[in-house]
């Protein structure tokens, strides 16, 4: 296993862990009004670009 020679400082530490956010999520409307993941399905009517091709979840 390969072992590091220097313990990274606080500060590289610091800077490498700036990256390890959760992303947050893009939010479109769709046209039922409710919120939706782009490139998705609406959870709530089913509808993608204007087309029904999932069943309605409520
Ligand atoms: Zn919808």
């Amino acid at each position: 296993m390969a072992v590091q020679q220097n313990k990274k400082s606080a500060s590289k530490k610091r800077m490498r862990r700036s990256h390890h956010h959760v992303a947050v999520p893009s939010v479109i409307y769709c046209q039922c009004g409710e919120p939706a993941l782009p490139h998705r399905a609406c959870a709530k009517c089913g509808t993608y670009k204007g087309l029904e091709i999932a069943p309605a979840n409520d």
